[in-house]
Formats: structure tokens, C-alpha cells, sequence
């Protein structure tokens, strides 16, 4: 039952990182909200990555508590086939409508307004044990681990490791990377994350191959860029940037439309990024 939830934090959060699918559910005044209702309704309960930490003889979630009639699978390999986007691995963004039902019987205090203006995404697990399915790690562990790029050689060794990813990626987008050891900006393959077959918004893009997205706050032992410093250095300028940069092209036509960056672009984006370094508006990769 959810009254208030803190400041800056999302309680969704932690009702998408719980154990089972049966027990992604929450309640307001004014309604209830459960996701993943095609489970739900058949009384499956899948088993999620912080389910995968409770020890076998413990209690899972409080689905069971609740009714027997839940069957747990800690996979989708009951489908007896490929899991399609019901993958644990794809990630998902709450803002899908068909991953959740909602019940509202006050509209002043209505479930749905929970999901007003946020920006959460969520998936069931880092790796699916699905024998059928293509994104099974027995596949995917194949693939190089991406760790972030810097110099030249990785932008020549990075582009073959997208090529020849497990499965293919579906989608690739072009930017422009500025790596921290580069001598010049080059244009690069990103891919889409697997699942999406849309047109990508931000969220959707591994740039992990690239910058590294989730160790900010490693940013003070990230080396200077030498490309950027020097860039800088020829309008007279001596502001310092720490880490790569990765640019990525919107369209104004088409609101938050990605498309490819091509050489042309390349200028547009040198003057934008030195206008951001003068201003001090760049402050993490
Ligand atoms: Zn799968």
C-alpha cells in the first residue's frame, strides 16, 4: 500500500525489483496496480534476478503467502520456446502500458498517477537460462564484454565486436565519439538494445561499448581527454575535460527522433561541445 514515497526516489523501483512477477503489485487510495497481467491472470509467478538471491529453502516473495495457486518458474524455458519480448533480459520502460494493468476506483487519488512524468525502466534479469531463446547466455557469454573505449585501436577493434554480436543487433545508430586518448573524433556504430525494434529513444542505446553509463561516479579517476584539451587549446581556451564524450544527433522534425550523425555533423558538434566546455555545461562522459 503505497501512501507517499520519498523525494527524488521512485517506488517503483522497488516494487519492479521484486522477487517474483506475482509480487510487482502496489495499491493507492484510489486504485491497484499489477504488472505483468498475462502471468498474473494464468497464476504464473516468474522468478526475477533478486528472486535468484533468496536461498532455496526460503520464502519467495509473499506470492505463495497470498494464494497457492501461483506455479513459479525461475525462466521462461516453460514457454518450450524462443521468449520473443517477454525475454528477462530486455529492458522495459514504465511508461509500456501492455506490462501493467491498473484498477482505479478514485480518480482523485487514481494508480496511474504514479506513473505520471517518470523515467524508470526495469528488467527481470542480467541473463536468460532459456535453451529456445537467442538471448540465452549460453549465446551471449560469447560476446566481448564492453568496458568503454579511449584510444584509436579500440574504436578500429569495437565497430567488429557490434558487427559480430550474439544474436545481431537489430538496430544501429551512428555518433561521433571523442575518446579521451584519440587524436581525432570518429564516427561509430551504436547499437540499439536487443528488444526494441521501434524507432530508439535515449534510453535504448548500449553506449556502454563506448562511455561507460553507470560508473559516474568514477569519474574523478577518468583520465583527461587529450582530444578535447587540445581542441580547446586551439580557440585559446585552457578548460580540461576528464573521460570520452559519445554525440548523438536528435531530429527537431520528429521530437526525440535519433538519427545517424554523418562527417558534416562532425563540425556542428566540435563547436557545440567547446561551447559547453567554455560554459562549464559538460560535467560528466
Ligand atoms: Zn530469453
Amino acid at each position: 500500500m503505497l501512501s507517499a514515497s520519498h523525494k527524488d526516489q521512485n517506488i517503483l523501483h522497488i516494487i519492479l525489483n521484486a522477487p517474483t512477477t506475482a509480487n510487482m503489485l502496489f495499491m493507492t487510495t484510489g486504485g491497484l496496480c499489477y504488472f505483468y497481467p498475462n502471468f498474473y491472470h494464468a497464476g504464473i509467478a516468474i522468478q526475477s534476478h533478486s528472486g535468484n538471491l533468496v536461498p532455496y529453502d526460503k520464502k519467495l516473495g509473499c506470492a505463495g503467502e497470498v494464494t497457492d495457486e501461483f506455479e513459479m518458474q525461475r525462466d521462461m524455458s516453460f514457454l518450450n520456446r524462443t521468449c520473443d519480448d517477454l525475454c528477462p533480459t530486455f529492458w522495459h520502460h514504465v511508461q509500456e502500458k501492455h506490462w501493467r494493468l491498473s484498477v482505479n476506483w478514485n480518480v482523485e487519488d487514481s494508480v496511474t498517477k504514479v506513473f505520471h512524468d517518470i523515467d524508470v525502466e526495469w528488467r527481470l534479469n542480467r541473463e536468460c537460462t532459456n535453451s529456445e531463446c537467442p538471448h540465452c547466455f549460453m549465446v551471449m557469454s560469447q560476446n566481448f564484454e564492453c568496458a568503454g573505449a579511449s584510444n584509436r585501436d579500440d574504436v578500429k577493434f569495437l565497430p567488429s565486436e557490434i558487427w559480430y554480436h550474439k544474436p545481431p543487433f537489430v538496430q544501429l545508430i551512428k555518433g561521433i565519439f571523442y575518446g579521451g586518448q584519440c587524436h581525432q573524433p570518429f564516427l561509430v556504430p551504436i547499437p540499439v538494445k536487443d528488444g526494441i525494434d521501434s524507432p530508439p529513444t535515449l534510453d535504448d542505446l548500449d553506449i556502454n561499448y563506448w562511455v561507460k553509463q553507470y560508473k559516474l561516479y568514477e569519474c574523478h579517476s577518468i583520465a583527461l581527454n587529450q582530444l578535447l584539451s587540445r581542441m580547446s587549446s586551439m580557440t585559446g581556451s585552457k578548460e580540461t575535460f576528464h573521460g570520452s564524450i559519445l554525440v548523438i544527433k536528435q531530429t527537431r522534425h520528429v521530437p526525440n527522433l535519433i538519427v545517424n550523425m554523418t562527417k558534416q555533423d562532425q563540425l556542428v558538434a566540435n563547436f557545440l561541445i567547446l561551447s559547453a566546455l567554455h560554459y562549464h555545461i559538460l560535467t560528466d562522459a
